[in-house]
């Protein structure tokens, strides 16, 4: 197995999360749109991942 992980995937926003706030170990993946809309008023939220995640859709980020 290739060393493919979120943390380096030029789609992982590193130590950030849908409420502002840093997170040890994780951050939001970008790759598509914010989906999840739980109330009509309030705003889509990003996928959260942890560092050591991947998935099919991982590229890796340039240097
Ligand atoms: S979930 Fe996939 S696309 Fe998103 S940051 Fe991780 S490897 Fe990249």
């Amino acid at each position: 197995m290739s060393a493919q992980a979120c943390s380096s995937c030029t789609f992982f926003q590193d130590h950030a999360l849908n409420s502002g706030k840093s997170a040890e170990a994780a951050g939001l993946c970008r790759y598509n749109p914010p989906v999840t809309q739980p109330e009509a008023d309030s705003r889509g939220l990003w996928p959260v991942v942890k560092t050591d995640d991947w998935c099919g859709h991982f590229e890796q980020e340039n240097a």
